[in-house]
């Protein structure tokens, strides 16, 4: 069943920012901060049963998420920035967007050998963004533990790109 809770919270904007995308946004549960509580404590539980040495954030709402969250687990929070963002000597991807192409980064030295890395997002479309922050990852010779989002859109197939990786949402939504 669909957490309502969540569900009430996410507001669908049509046509943005293209005709034909529904856009999902979580601006209006991050206004809430009960809901907002909510989402983090159920994304920390979901978090209990690994074991994470990092938690990976996606620009820019995924920041938002993972930072509460890296706190609580007491471990590093790594950022993966949109080109050009970062100061450092960079990892990099480019992937398909579910609309546009972009270019990811993460600093080299944020990453630790054998670290296992949970990857967070507020939301998962067609999970291009994760499978490139995956490959980021594994240039660095760690490994995901696991995908996290707020919210999945499965009818854009983001199971099947991130399949051989537990992947978690607290809701999905289907095609409109
Ligand atoms: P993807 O790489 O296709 O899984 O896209 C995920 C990223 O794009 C996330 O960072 C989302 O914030 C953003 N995104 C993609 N599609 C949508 C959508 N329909 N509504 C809101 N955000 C989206």
């Amino acid at each position: 069943m669909k957490d309502k809770i969540i569900d009430d919270a996410v507001r669908r904007v049509h046509d943005f920012p293209k005709k034909g995308i529904c856009f999902y946004d979580i601006t209006g549960l991050l206004v809430q901060p009960k809901v907002f509580n909510y989402c983090i404590n159920k994304m920390l539980e979901f978090c209990k049963i690994l074991p994470i040495d990092a938690v990976a954030a996606i620009e820019a709402r995924g920041f938002v998420f993972a930072a509460p969250i890296a706190m609580q687990l007491g471990v590093p929070l790594i950022l993966v920035r949109k080109k050009g963002k970062l100061p450092g000597e960079v990892y990099q991807a480019s992937y398909s967007l579910e609309y546009g192409e972009a270019t990811i980064e993460v600093h080299k030295s944020d990453i630790k050998k054998g670290q296992n890395i949970l990857v967070l997002d507020d939301l998962i479309a067609t999970g291009g963004t994760l499978n490139a922050t995956r490959s980021i990852i594994e240039k660095g010779e760690a490994s995901v533990v696991a995908f996290l989002g707020v919210i999945g859109l499965p009818f854009l197939n983001y199971k099947e790109v991130l399949k051989d990786k537990l992947v978690h949402t607290l809701i999905e939504f289907e095609s409109e």
